[in-house]
């Protein structure tokens, strides 16, 4: 066992975290503010290799490691998490069921230029009625010829108004139960396909989130994703990955959170010194440096696991749901530690506490991560 970064590694944290603070740092409260998704840093993001982090280089990608990937949202997530969850949603969840599922075809046609960065992605299993049971889904796509034609429609789609391609999850065999679900890739601009609602949000304002209905929308056969009657059970496979990224996006939005409050705490007095003399936020400053570094390695080690092959069910919803709770209370004493200045905008840690609170609902809540987990132990 080795717990040193590799130069590699350290290299790459720098040129991230160089990036996130030349590019988006100076920009995170107004694009908050005006719920603005910076569709601008794409570009920027794709020359990192930032826009298809672990894709082969064959298929336009940058084919760095499952850690790498951590390394690279958590150092985005640490200055604006609503990035940070796009590039997840953009990697871990659409491109990485093309990448996982795709024919070679389909990844040279739709992996590719997502990966190049010349499009963005978006994935959409839950809906309006189903999130956490997502196999009860309505949509449903019927066979009619060389198409299948979509109809319903998805809720809280990260990017739905601004996604080039969309993975979509529809039931094509409704008495299959979750046998019967099936994904589809599908383009932006298909006729019957269009974005509805977008969602006015507690936090990750900077992220596309909104409705996608499907109106007799007519996808060709050919991109029907994986097999007929797979998509669930493949979809549980992406969920097994993306989970790593959301774990590595809360310890970046808790190292965030707790730097902000390391350095208001050196500065700010009270009773004639400095807050961080007062043993009561030094254990908090303690606790919170302890919390992220358990998380980290946790995180790390599902990414590790990934990265040998097999899945990592347990390992990443282990990883998933310690450490978005440890964000959660990091962000919180955050808040406390900066006292009123940490219920305004002037200081990043309002931010971080309502970013944060994402990263135990999206991809499995925190009752799903710990059924998830309780059912690996009890088949032991
Ligand atoms: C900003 C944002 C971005 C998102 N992006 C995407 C996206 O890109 N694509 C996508 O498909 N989805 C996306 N989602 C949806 C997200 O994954 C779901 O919101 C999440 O899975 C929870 O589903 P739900 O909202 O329907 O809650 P519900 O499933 O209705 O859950 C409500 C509560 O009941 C609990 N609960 C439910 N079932 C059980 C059970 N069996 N045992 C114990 N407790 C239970 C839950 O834990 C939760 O506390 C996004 C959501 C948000 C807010």
């Amino acid at each position: 066992m080795d717990f040193r970064p590799t130069d590699d590694q350290q290299l790459l944290r720098r040129t991230v975290r160089e990036f996130a603070e030349t590019e988006i740092r100076p920009h995170v409260r107004e694009w908050d503010e005006q719920q603005h998704f910076p569709i601008e840093l794409v570009p920027k993001m794709a020359a990192l290799g930032l826009m298809g982090i672990q894709f082969p280089e064959q298929y336009g990608g940058a084919a760095m490691s499952a850690i790498d990937y951590c390394i690279c949202l958590e150092e985005i997530a640490r200055v604006d998490p609503a990035v940070a969850l796009s590039l997840a949603a953009h990697n871990g969840l659409c491109s990485a069921h093309i990448g996982l599922f795709g024919t070679e075809e389909q990844k040279q046609r739709f992996l590719a230029p997502l990966a190049r960065g010349e499009r963005v992605g978006a994935w959409g299993l839950t809906e309006s009625t189903s999130g956490s049971d997502a196999a009860g889904m309505r949509t449903m796509a019927v066979r009619a010829g060389a198409c299948w034609v979509l109809n319903g429609a998805k809720t809280f789609t990260t990017h739905g108004r601004v996604a080039g391609t969309m993975v979509v999850m529809a039931v094509t065999n409704r008495a299959a139960g979750s046998k019967g679900v099936s994904a589809f890739i599908v383009e932006r601009g298909t006729p019957g396909m269009t974005p509805g609602k977008k969602e006015d949000k507690l936090g990750m304002r900077a992220s596309d989130t909104s409705e996608v209905i499907f109106e007799n929308c007519r996808v060709p056969a050919d991109q029907l994703l994986g097999e007929e009657g797979q998509g669930f059970v493949n979809t549980m496979q992406v969920l097994d990955a993306g989970r790593i990224g959301i774990a590595a996006m809360s310890v970046g939005i808790a190292q965030g959170a707790y730097e902000a409050a390391l350095a208001y705490a050196k500065e700010r007095k009270a009773f004639g010194k400095t807050i961080s003399s007062f043993q009561a936020i030094q254990f908090k400053l303690a606790d919170a440096a302890t919390r992220i570094e358990a998380a980290r390695l946790l995180t790390y080690r599902a990414a590790f696991l990934k990265e040998r092959g097999g899945r990592t069910t347990m390992e990443s919803s282990m990883a998933k749901l310690y450490a978005s709770e440890i964000a959660m209370r990091v962000a919180e004493d955050a808040v406390q530690i900066h006292g009123g200045y940490g219920f305004v905008k002037d200081y990043p840690a309002e931010k971080y506490f309502r970013d944060v609170k994402l990263m135990t609902i999206g991809e499995g809540t925190s009752e799903i991560q710990r059924l998830v987990i309780a059912r690996r132990l009890l088949a032991r």
